[in-house]
């Protein structure tokens, strides 16, 4: 049997989806259908044999990209037949839907949730209580089976990539081995974004539980603003300045410098994701969402903070640019206190 599965969400998205790549690989060839942003994410992974590049809000956008990308599916690059059997329908759009059907292949599995819902051949419930890895999962059952272990995203930097980790930090003179941790401070959604990294990374390197590990900036060039503020923090105590790897390294690459670290602080974000798939000890810090969306860390050690109490959380989907009362209590509120603790608590269990 050979699978597609259709993952254009966002890059955490499909990095909880590397769950169901693996068992359907075990049933056959996996090829996805991927954005160019989370197409690198997979490469080197050994469940699947083609990405198929679908840019749906770019060069691909509209009907003809859509047909092109239909005719990459029916067929591999030199024209041999994919003989694809089943569609996975990972995101639940009325275009992916449209797109499987177009390039001809006969069952379609969504979520019975989705906007593409009409045609499927078969819908899956989306069940709320689950995680997203596990329900993305279960889109393989056909019954209600459950999985016998807890779910663990996987993702396979190459040796290029720990080499491009390392050498970073072997240019900010952090020798093989010693001790480094990471801090995420970004989010595309801003009110997800804990406002307190500056005074965290003060803490972290004056706490004797955590001040022996540098400490590492990780995200996107977007997120080069808060890094220089958490230097400044730093270097205002005369601490040793953080690394900043803001926009210096690819996906896998980032994925790499995790698989290195003593734990990481991160938002309900990307690299609380990318840290999932290495194994990272996480401390992941909630706001306008909660973990019981699905959306939690699935490290082995691994806690998830978040403002109890407050009845508006969650309080959107993703997180609202802005606090729609005004006062973003759900990040305010959340103490540098208890973060410091969660980390030297999910540190002190692996490393
Ligand atoms: S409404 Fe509540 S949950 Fe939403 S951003 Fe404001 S404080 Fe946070």
């Amino acid at each position: 049997m050979t699978s597609l599965v259709v993952q254009t969400s966002f890059l955490g998205d499909m990095v909880l989806t590397t769950p169901l790549l693996a068992r359907l690989a075990r049933r056959g060839p996996v090829d996805v259908v991927a954005t160019p942003q989370s197409a690198p994410l997979l490469t080197g992974h050994p469940a699947v044999r083609d990405v198929i590049v679908y840019d749906k809000r770019g060069g691909a956008r509209g009907w003809r990209g859509l047909l092109r990308a239909a005719r990459a599916i029916r067929s591999r690059a030199g024209g041999e037949p994919r003989g694809v059997t089943v569609a996975y329908l990972a995101q639940g759009s009325l275009r992916s839907a449209t797109l499987v059907a177009v390039a001809g292949v006969g069952e379609r599995v969504g979520f019975a949730s989705s906007a593409g819902r009409r045609l499927y051949t078969r819908a899956v419930p989306f069940d709320r209580t689950q995680h997203h890895a596990e329900r993305l999962w279960r889109l393989a059952s056909t019954d209600d089976d459950a999985p016998d272990a807890p779910l663990h995203p996987r993702l396979y930097p190459s040796s290029n990539d720990h080499a491009a980790a390392a050498s970073l930090l072997a240019t900010s003179g952090v020798a093989p081995g010693a001790p480094i941790l990471v801090v995420a401070p970004g989010s595309v959604w801003a009110t997800k974004r804990w406002p307190h990294y500056r005074s965290l990374a003060i803490a972290l390197a004056t706490d004797p539980r955590t001040a022996k590990a540098r400490l590492v900036v990780l995200g996107s060039a977007a997120d080069t603003g808060i890094a220089r503020t958490i230097a400044e923090g730093m270097q205002s105590i005369g601490a040793a300045l953080p690394i900043d790897a803001t926009g210096r390294l690819p996906l896998l690459a980032s994925a790499a410098l995790l698989a290195r670290a003593g734990a990481i602080v991160t938002n309900d974000s990307l690299p609380l994701h990318l840290a999932s798939a290495m194994g990272t000890p996480t401390v992941a810090l909630f706001g306008p969402t909660t973990p019981d969306m699905g959306f939690g860390p699935l490290a082995p050690h691994a806690d998830a903070l978040g403002v109890q109490g407050l009845a508006c959380r969650p309080c959107h989907a993703h997180g609202p640019q802005a606090c729609p009362l005004g006062h973003w209590r759900c990040m305010e509120e959340l103490s540098v206190a208890r973060v410091i603790d969660a980390v030297a608590d999910v540190m002190r269990v692996t490393r």
